[in-house]
């Protein structure tokens, strides 16, 4: 990397350093993160790897690998490392990892308590027996494991340590944090409750780790670089606190090669930018790197080169950790090596990509549309791939759909033509910036906008509200209607599929309103969410701010349930509570009188009326398709003005989160001069399970 294009003062962060056996290059240390894929994409998520690598980091991760089927978090999907047959693919990771000179680590996983064993039905064992500890409350208790057990998950271990060595690893990460891995259930109080040598004093709750850190060294030959992943800070009076924290570094400082820490449970140390501030686990990281000789890594979301120099120069950190940061922009050291921070894609913590793990799915990120689709569908972080045989494109609508396909149409070769109806490009994102805590989404629109700035083949035209007529008489070859969407004021969403009555007396509002600052200022108002993200919470936020009393009205059990795959739900209910607001879970609108609600019970159809001076619905958004409708009855005259296609993508067509939005325009300007027919098949390359021989005795 040219070190003269960069300021000398983050020559710090290119600093070569020693972990154990094994020099990191620089201090870009990409932790451990999941993605949705695990064991079932495995060339998809050694790809992903591989642009990391191509992008500077110096020590690259894979996800949770978990080490033998007594542990297994189905329905999360993450690696296996269960049997010799599990190598091949870690080594193909391995590999992409070390492509260019970065050290590959595995982080190895059992999850005690907090594995139900699903798919391999085996009884989970954990540090002391109950009721599984997950996400969904799975009915299923684990046993106490006995000497017996804790001989044998230190001899899966140690098969566990062997495999990575000859899958190629440089470095093994032991998982014990966020509350997930079996090392923090023994040293917390809170998941160990034995009386034997296991328990107790702190010496004997860190017995396990002890034995098992030799035990790595000793089946490596000390060869692989060993990292310890520990929890900040445990909540609760019997949680292994940060103080035990750093007792526990006292006593054991110079045990692991690197100490990798994050904060407690996983929502704490991945909150969202709505909730948590880069750098926000400083405080509880300052001061450790003074108890051991050996280097510390932690996370923050940091994207800032200069907030990155501070963690180092002020002595709380030797590495830069970071999951989320990686996401967004592989390129994020190389940039920062080549003093190219204005091209630096700076992850916006909206956790969109903690959602694909959530939801068994494949994890997308808003920032990066090509991340998890570098083997699937071959497309990069940086670069893009020449045009086709057209070469003019005109995109209608400048919100994150629009930027991105003109962004990406444009690095392709095409000439781009942008226009945007309003002055101001970003679209919803432009709106939504504005609202309490998303501030950070802007980024979405910044980047895309700066990096358009200096294409000559790009032009964007603002102010530019464009018709039929004006698409055709433009007369590009492709045409992309990206035009958005509004928010319904008719309660009509998920619950209910047609409007409610509504005396019009009663001011009825949707976000958009409250977004252009209209609606209440004041006075009691009946919030209706049937949208279950975060858009109810926060226009709950604003009418709070404006001085109104809030009654959130949601037919969920629960405010925000799909904030659940973003890790925010907890905390959005507690941020509501301590604003004041009432919230009115199982509970929906069937009628809007001029001065009070009737509330229908989802479960019983019991009503109850509420008093309220206005409503605003936070419900389903109407696309806005009526240019392409348009545009598509009158096909028989694109010939004439030279137009081969019209599509309509983005929220125009499906209204979606943000990132749905800018895949849709990455997706566009991918398919430009691609064949039609290509929806005959799937879109993307996917790894089909190999078939094992038939056994030899069946059940007849
Ligand atoms: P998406 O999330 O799909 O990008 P947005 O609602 O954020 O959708 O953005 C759509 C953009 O399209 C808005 O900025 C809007 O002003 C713009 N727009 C809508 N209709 C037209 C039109 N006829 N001509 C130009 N721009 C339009
Ligand atoms: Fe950041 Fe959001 Fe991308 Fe995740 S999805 S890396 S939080 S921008």
């Amino acid at each position: 990397m040219p070190k003269d294009a960069r300021d000398s003062r983050y020559d710090i962060l290119f600093e070569p350093l020693q972990i154990g056996p094994k020099l990191a290059r620089n201090r870009f240390y990409q932790v451990p993160h999941c993605n949705g894929g695990g064991y079932r994409d495995p060339s998809a998520v050694a790809e992903m790897r591989r642009t990391k690598a191509e992008g500077g980091w110096g020590v690259i991760f894979t996800e949770q690998t978990e080490i033998h089927p007594t542990s297994e978090i189905t329905p999360f999907i993450e690696q296996h490392l269960w049997e010799d047959k599990d190598i091949p693919a870690l080594a193909a990771m391995a590999d992409a990892m070390k492509s260019h000179g970065a050290l590959a680590g595995i982080q190895l996983a059992y999850s005690g308590i907090n594995g139900p064993n699903l798919y391999s039905r085996e009884v989970p064992l954990a540090v002391s027996g109950g009721p599984i500890l997950t996400f969904t409350s799975d009915p299923v208790q684990a046993r106490t494991m006995d000497r017996g057990d804790i001989r044998d998950l230190r001899r899966w271990f140690r098969n566990a340590f062997r495999r990575s060595q000859s899958a190629g690893f440089d470095l093994i990460c032991l998982y014990g944090a966020h509350g997930f891995g079996i090392l923090q259930h023994f040293l917390s109080r809170a998941t160990n409750h034995r009386t034997d040598e296991y328990g107790g004093s702190l010496e004997n709750r860190a017995r396990f780790l002890r034995e098992i850190v030799d035990e790595a060294r000793e089946e490596t030959k000390g060869e692989l670089a060993i990292s310890l992943r520990l929890s900040l800070h445990e909540a609760g009076a019997f949680g292994f606190s940060n103080a035990e924290l750093r007792d526990f570094i006292e006593m054991h400082g110079d045990l692991p090669d690197i100490w990798d820490l994050a904060h407690g449970t996983w929502e704490a140390c991945s909150g969202t930018s709505r909730f948590k501030p880069e750098g926000a686990q400083e405080d509880l990281v300052r001061g450790i790197k003074s108890l051991t000789s050996k280097p510390v890594v932690g996370v923050g979301r940091f994207t800032s080169a200069d907030a990155m120099v501070r963690q180092i120069r002020s002595g709380i950190l030797d590495f830069i950790g970071a999951a989320r940061p990686s996401i967004a922009d592989p390129f994020l050291p190389k940039k920062i090596a080549e003093g190219r921070f204005d091209d630096i894609r700076e992850c916006i913590g909206c956790n969109i990509c903690v959602s694909g793990d959530m939801t068994g799915g494949i994890s997308r990120c808003t920032q990066n549309t090509a991340f998890m689709e570098e083997w699937r569908k071959g497309w990069h972080p940086e670069r893009a791939r020449p045009k086709g045989r057209s070469d003019t494109v005109l995109i209608v609508g400048a919100g994150p759909t629009g930027l991105e396909a003109a962004l990406q149409a444009a690095k392709r070769g095409y000439h781009v033509t942008l226009a945007e109806a309003t002055t101001t490009l970003g679209g919803r994102v432009a709106r939504e910036r504005t609202l309490p805590g998303l501030s950070a989404w802007g980024r979405v629109a910044d980047f895309r906008t700066g990096q358009l700035a200096p294409l000559t083949n790009a032009e964007i035209y603002r102010d530019s509200r464009l018709t039929a007529d004006d698409v055709l008489a433009m007369g590009a070859q492709h045409v992309a209607i990206a035009t958005g969407s509004s928010w319904r004021r008719d309660a009509v969403a998920r619950l209910h599929l047609h409007p409610i009555p509504t005396d019009p007396a009663m001011p009825v509002f949707s976000p958009d309103d409250i977004m252009a600052g209209d609606g209440p200022a004041g006075g009691r108002v009946t919030l209706y969410d049937d949208d279950h993200f975060y858009m109810g919470s926060v226009i709950a936020e604003v009418l709070v701010a404006r001085g109104c009393t809030v009654d959130f009205v949601t037919p969920a059990t629960k405010v925000a349930e799909w904030s659940e795959n973003t890790l925010e739900q907890a905390i959005i209910m507690r941020r509501l509570l301590e604003l004041g607001v009432t919230v009115h879970t199982s509970k929906a609108p069937e009628a809007i009188a001029a001065h009070e609600v009737t509330l229908g019970c989802t479960w019983t159809g019991a009503q109850t009326t509420l008093p309220a001076d206005a409503v605003v619905m936070v419900t389903a958004r109407i696309p806005h398709d009526s240019l392409y409708h348009d545009l598509r009855a009158r096909q028989p005259e694109w010939a004439e003005a030279g137009i081969l296609s019209v599509k309509l993508i983005g929220d125009a067509a499906a209204p979606g989160p943000i990132a749905w939005a800018t895949y849709a325009g990455r997706r566009f300007a991918e398919d430009l001069d691609e064949p039609d027919d290509r929806g005959d098949t799937p879109a993307f390359r996917r790894e089909v399970a190999r078939l094992e021989p038939l056994p030899s005795r069946l059940p007849s």
